[in-house]
């Protein structure tokens, strides 16, 4: 735990949240501003402050949050196969566009009919 970490205060429960899912590695709940549909965070129980500080000795407890994405993706509103799926980011560091320092991965889904062809990253 981090002294003023918003995300380690979430994690522990000192700062409410909307839980969808959480695990001894870590914890998933509703981002405050979604950008879309689905709008979820996963973030690792301990704290590290971006995947600019991850190491190979990282390896298994980020293997375990990773392979459980597809599930809490489908789980919380992601559509299923090709025509639906989800995009997962890790914003890392201030380059990279990150504002909590709390490492956390974006797990972003469901119909965005304002979305059309020409801007398939908006
Ligand atoms: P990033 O720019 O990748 O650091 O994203 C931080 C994200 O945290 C943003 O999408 C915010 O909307 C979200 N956020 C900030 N405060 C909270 C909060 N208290 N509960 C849930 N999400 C939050
Ligand atoms: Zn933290």
């Amino acid at each position: 735990m981090s002294e003023n970490c918003l995300f380690c205060k979430i994690a522990s429960g000192a700062i409410p949240a909307k839980l969808v899912y959480q695990d001894d590695d870590c914890v998933v709940f509703h981002d405050i501003h979604p950008a879309a549909p689905v709008h979820l965070l996963m973030v690792p129980r301990h704290h590290i402050a971006s995947m600019q500080q991850v190491e190979a000795g990282d390896a298994a407890w980020l293997g375990r949050m990773m392979a459980l994405v597809p599930q809490i993706a489908l789980a919380n509103g992601c559509n299923p196969g090709p025509e639906g799926g989800f995009r997962l980011l890790a914003n890392s560091g201030k380059e990279g566009g990150q504002e909590v320092n709390h490492l956390h991965f974006h797990i972003i889904g469901g119909k965005r009919p304002w979305q059309g062809h020409t801007a398939p990253n908006a």
